[in-house]
């Protein structure tokens, strides 16, 4: 693409920066909005990356969920993604690839594209973007993003498959508007949403894991039994017997958030996904938008998240096959044969705002629109409702201690 170039282009001074005013984002569909001062920057430190040019007006490309192909926002010119249909989501087996993913960031070998990333100062969060970053606020925490905050990416593994974004932003601002206005005990000033937060489409990384794993196991089958006791009443008990077996369980797509700092009940609300719908990345899915990199790889993610759910799927599995009225297990020794993964990218239209200086985060799912959030408490609000409530259970006490004396 050739970005709207200054005539004269400032180079990058070594001094830092005021962080940009706030500014909204330009609707989809709306003409670009023409870059500010503050912009120049980060057009200039854009150029090498990765972008999509309209063959008709120049203008960068983005994907558009409602027609769902690549679009200029200048011309409304469309292109199809063409998916290379020989390529398949094959999972990657876990422990030789997060081997690879270190040897090759010791290397250092040089990547064909320059990847350029928002890595925010407040919260932490590593934002990939293609062409021009179009957020001016950190999409996690709504800090400013400064121009220091962007860098290059460093060696990760590759995105294997997306969930294309089907909901577009007119929707989504809808479902935030139709949620906010329901919520009553939100304060006012969280209403203020609109001009004060963050309102942003990124896509979210996964896992989904596949495990194949053999569990040997001792214990006991309890069975109820029923007796009379001496007085002839009837009593039941537990009649137990050891047992011992093996089982095994084939674990397919189970998925586990990659990213911390987020609000973690929010983002598994978000679930389940049609992670059997993602189809093979390609980046120009992510051409206009933002794109939230893993937090902990693959193995990290693993160890912290999958292996407990995974341990809990093999426990129902073991007491399955006991069998009886109850169960006991002494010991349980899960062996995985294989655990393979793919690194997955899901959308979500995320709204942050802060509000006493913390921000709070409202999701939109991406491909079903739902929406999953938190927001501030009103205290004069609630108050009022807990006085309301109060007096209410007062005057029924009252009511009901009048009746009961007449
Ligand atoms: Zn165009
Ligand atoms: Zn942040």
């Amino acid at each position: 693409m050739t970005a709207p170039q200054p005539p004269q282009q400032p180079q990058p001074s070594p001094l830092p920066q005021p962080p940009p005013l706030p500014q909204p984002r330009p609707l989809a569909g709306s003409p670009a909005a023409a870059p500010s001062a503050n912009d120049r920057e980060m057009l200039h430190l854009t150029e090498q990356t990765r972008t999509y040019p309209c063959a008709n007006c120049g203008d960068a490309l983005v994907w558009d969920p409602a027609v769902g192909q690549l679009r200029s926002p200048s011309c409304g010119s469309t292109y199809p993604v063409l998916l290379d249909a020989s390529k398949h989501l094959s999972p990657h087996p876990l422990g030789p690839t997060l081997a690879e993913l270190r040897a090759r960031a010791q290397s250092a070998e040089q990547v064909q594209v320059v990847d350029h990333e928002v890595v925010c100062q407040s919260c932490g969060g590593h934002t990939l973007f293609s062409g021009t970053l179009t957020a001016v606020r950190c999409p996690y925490c709504n800090t400013p993003i400064q121009r220091t905050d962007v860098q290059v990416a460093p060696a990760r593994l590759p995105i294997d498959g997306i969930l294309p974004l089907r909901v577009g932003e007119d929707s989504a601002r809808q479902n935030i508007e139709a949620w906010v206005n329901s919520r009553w005990f939100a304060p006012r000033e969280f209403k203020k949403y609109r001009v004060l937060g963050s309102f942003t489409s990124v896509y979210l990384s996964y896992y989904s894991y596949d495990a194949e794993v053999t569990t040997d196991y001792s214990g006991a089958r309890g069975t109820t039994r029923t007796r009379r006791d001496r007085d002839g009443n009837v009593e039941t008990y537990t009649d137990w017997w050891p047992v011992s077996g093996r089982v095994h369980d084939s674990i397919r797509q189970l998925t586990e958030s990659a990213n911390t700092g987020l609000d973690g009940d929010r983002v598994r609300e978000l679930e389940p996904w049609p992670t059997e719908q993602a189809v093979t990345y390609t980046p120009e899915f992510v051409a206009g938008h933002l794109a939230r990199t893993y937090d902990g790889d693959a193995g990290q993610v693993f160890e912290a998240q999958a292996r407990g759910r995974i341990e809990n799927i093999v426990e129902n599995t073991v007491r399955r096959d006991i069998g009886g009225d109850a169960q006991r297990i002494t010991r349980m020794n899960p062996v995985y044969q294989s655990v393979d993964f793919l690194y997955l990218l899901m959308p979500v239209w995320l709204l942050t705002v802060t509000f006493a200086d913390k921000p709070f985060q409202v999701f939109v799912n991406g491909i079903t629109g739902e929406v999953q959030g938190q927001r501030p408490w009103s205290a004069i609000k609630i108050a009022f409702a807990v006085l309301a409530a109060l007096i209410v259970v007062g005057l029924a006490v009252y009511l009901y201690m009048q009746a009961r004396g007449g």
